[in-house]
This record gives C-alpha cells, structure tokens and sequence, in this order.
C-alpha cells in the first residue's frame, strides 16, 4: 500500500494529482523550487519541502534533490506528473533502488517508447498499425532508395525526437539530400543523436490519440479516444473527445488494438498511443508512457479518475473497472489557457490581478491560479485548463461559449481570446480540421 506520495511536478498537475491523493486518503508532498514557494499545490499539500533555485534543471529535474527529499518526508512514492521526469527511465530505475514506488510504467517500458524506432517497431509487433516507411534508421547514402520505396512525399524523422525537432519534408527527390542533412544536423543539436528515420508524409491527417490503463500483470483497458488536431507548433491547444471524425465502431475499433497491445505488453499504469488518421486508416506515430495534459476530457465522458487508477495499480490494487464497465457520456472540449499574448503566442508572466473561474453543470477548471498569484517566468507557461461537457457535441460548445464569457484572467494576457474566436468559427462547429487548420487559421487572421 502507498500511504504518502511526493508530487515531483508543479502547476496544474501537481494540484490535480493532489486532489486524488487526498480523496484517496494518501498523504502528499509537495517539492517545489524557490519561485514556486507561493504556488497552490504547496499550500495545500501536507508538507512541501523547497528542492532548489528556479531553473529546472536545478529543481524539478533535479533528481537527487527529489530522492532526498522523498527519504526525509519518508514519503513511499512519487508520481510525476506529466513532463519533467515523468519519461525518465534513469528516474525510474533509482527510485526503485531507494524502494520508492514509480507512479508509472516500468523503466524498461519508459525506454521501448522513448526511441521512436523501438517504439514503432514494438507496436508493429503488437499488433498496431503504423506510418510505412524504412525499416529502422537510414542513412544518408541509401536515403533515395527507402524513399523511392516509400513513395513520395517522405518525412525524415530524428530517431530521439521530441517536439517536433529533426523532423523534415522532401516533397521530391530533388529535396531529399538537403531534408535528410538538415534533419541530421538539428537531430544532433538538440538530442546529441543524428539517427533519423524515414516515413511516408500524410497530407491532411487527425491526430487522434487512444487513452490506455494496464495493472502490469496483463490486464489492460481503453477509454476511448481524444482528437487534438488543433495544434500550434506541435502544441495541442485545443482537444475534444470523442472525435468528430469517428463513429462507435471505428472508436471501439482502435481501442480494443490498443487495449489488446498493451495486455501483451503488459503495460503498467495510464498511457496514450497516438495516431494519425486520414481516409479511414490509422498510423501510430508514438506513446506517451505518462498522464497527459489533456486527460480530464476522457474523464468527463467515463466517469474514471485516471490518477486514481494510476495510484491503484502503482500499488497493485488492480484496475477499478474492466473494459464491459466503461461507457462514453455525451461531449468535452478542453481549452488550454496559457500565459501569452492571443496572437503573438509571446509568454506573458506576471501578476494576476483579477481572477474569475466559471462554473455550473459540466464545467472543470484545473489551475493553480489565484488572485494575486504571480506567475513566474522560468516554466511552461500553461497556467490552467477549462473543460466543458455536455450531453452533445452541440451542446458543449454551446456551454463553452456562455463559459469563456464568464472567465476573468486579469493582469497578463491569456490565450481565452483565442477560443472565443474559435468557438464562433465554422469549421470548428463542424469538427471539420486536420492538423494544419489551427495554423492556417492564424496565418490567414493575423493581417
Ligand atoms: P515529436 O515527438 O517530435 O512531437 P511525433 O512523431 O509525435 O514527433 O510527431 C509530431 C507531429 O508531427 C505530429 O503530431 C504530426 O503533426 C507531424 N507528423 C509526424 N509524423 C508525420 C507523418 N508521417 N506525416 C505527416 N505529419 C507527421
């Protein structure tokens, strides 16, 4: 049994993950840098303990700074959160040395999804449909072969990647020599790795994501999936499940491929498989061996804490549901509300001087903000979340609009003017985007 878990996170997470502790009956500790003190997730957990300066490296990824403080809190385990450390296998490994409970998958679970051409290969094996494209890594001297083979246009693909980094488009032949050579140089600049790979390059695709849980001893279920499409730079930014594009058999579908992969694997923990999807077909493009951002929308139409599963099988407790419990209830959007200026995307720290959170029937904020709260500039600048449910897709966004009218974020600026100006837009009401929409959207309003 877990009886005292240390939140090695900040922000709205680390309040989220909080609130399950505490309904849980499990005692919490906070960590926080020394820009953090004033943050909420400290004041209301049930000791804190300061584990350095600002910057992250030196705090929130500071992992013997977190391990200490896991021995003088004598808290028995951790959970991660989403980011930071939360797909570090290293982290795994030492905490389980210490006889610390990992609120996660497996260290080596962690490494198979964290190198892309593992992770591809691994899910191919088990049964998931992927992106075609090369047979492991390619080098530059038979690159024009693998994309002849392929077909194209051909996208080359840093093998350590993360945020869309290493990633390049060769529409032809022509263009394939200087893609590979760049995508190598930036893969090397910013994972230290030049591997790439090769995949064929989808046009108009979804990115439509499938919610995993497995209890690590080959039981494992679905919750359905979620679409963020509407992404900036690779930045979800707006997220809904289920997706407009799919119907209950497609839905049902995926998610049992995914449910039955990760039996097979048996995963351990909450995880997300992400796709693309164009014409009908899915194609794995990673998983996410962690929570994600975007959970509560999952949460809003099963009814399932996913943290609170998350703790249960961290302490082999087992899934609280099987596959036959789980039913999708009506609609969620959710709306990522960051510290930046609408149109720009620049950070806008600073002081909230007003704070206003809506409410009502079907409405979750999940935000560490408050009045007053100052908003330090070193981090993520993610300070909330707004998640609307309703019984009909139509129904949600129409809740969602009577709740952006009623959110007050004073004193810096915020993206809620954004989904004020998406919630009034045509394609939206449709459900009709692809991954490039959001972009488009903004180059063609930003005159
Ligand atoms: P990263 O880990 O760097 O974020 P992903 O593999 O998750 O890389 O891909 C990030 C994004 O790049 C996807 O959400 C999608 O927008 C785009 N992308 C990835 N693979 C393809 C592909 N084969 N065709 C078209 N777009 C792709």
């Amino acid at each position: 049994m877990i009886s005292k878990i240390l939140i090695a996170n900040r922000g709205e997470i680390a309040l989220r993950v909080l609130r399950a502790c505490k309904e849980l009956g499990i005692a919490t500790v906070a960590v926080h840098s020394t820009a953090d003190a004033d943050a909420m997730h400290v004041r209301l957990a049930d000791e804190s303990v300061c584990i350095g300066p600002p910057p992250s490296r030196e705090s929130y990824l500071n992992i013997h700074q977190i391990v200490a403080a896991c021995e003088i809190t004598g808290a028995d385990a951790v959970h991660p959160g989403y980011g930071f450390l939360s797909e570090n296998a290293k982290f795994a490994d030492i905490l389980d040395a210490h006889g610390i409970t990992f609120i996660g998958p497996t260290a080596d679970h962690i490494r198979i999804m964290g190198d892309k051409i593992t992770a591809k290969k691994t899910a191919e094996a088990l049964g998931i449909p992927v992106v075609p494209g090369s047979d492991g890594e390619v080098k530059p001297e038979n690159a024009i072969e693998v994309a002849r083979k392929i077909g194209f246009p051909v996208l080359i693909k840093a093998t350590a990647g993360g945020g869309g980094r290493g990633m390049k488009v060769a529409k032809t032949e022509a263009d394939l020599e200087e893609a590979v050579s760049t995508a190598r140089a930036e893969a090397l600049a910013a994972f230290g790795n030049d591997a790439v790979y090769m995949e064929k390059y989808l046009g108009k695709p979804r990115h439509i994501e499938v919610q995993v849980v497995g209890d690590g001893e080959g039981n494992a279920i679905h919750l359905g999936e979620r679409d963020c499409s509407l992404q900036r730079r690779h930045q979800k930014v707006w997220e809904e499940a289920n997706s407009p594009a799919l119907n209950v058999e497609q839905r049902m579908a995926i998610g049992k491929v995914c449910a039955d992969a990760m039996k097979k694997l048996k995963y351990r923990g909450a995880g997300t498989i992400e796709f693309l999807y164009e014409n009908g077909e899915f194609y794995f493009i990673e998983m996410n061996t962690r929570l994600q951002v975007e959970h509560p929308i999952t949460e809003a139409i099963t009814g399932i804490d996913l943290v609170h599963e998350q703790i249960r099988v961290a302490s082999g407790g087992g899934l609280s549901v099987t596959q036959e419990d789980i039913t999708f209830q009506g609609h969620a959007i959710e709306c990522r509300i960051n510290a930046e200026d609408p149109r720009t995307f620049v950070p806008s720290p600073g002081t909230i001087t007003h704070f206003h959170a809506p409410g009502g029937l079907g409405v979750r904020v999940d935000s560490g903000a408050y009045q007053g709260y100052r908003i330090p500039p070193y981090y993520d600048s993610l300070i909330g979340k707004l998640i609307v449910h309703g019984r009909t897709r139509v129904e949600c966004m129409m809740r969602l609009r009577r709740v952006l009218d009623e959110f007050v974020i004073d004193g810096i600026k915020t993206t809620l003017p954004l989904f004020q100006d998406l919630i009034s837009n045509q394609d939206i009401a449709n459900g009709d985007y692809d991954i490039h929409w959001l972009e488009n959207y903004l180059a063609n309003t930003s005159a």
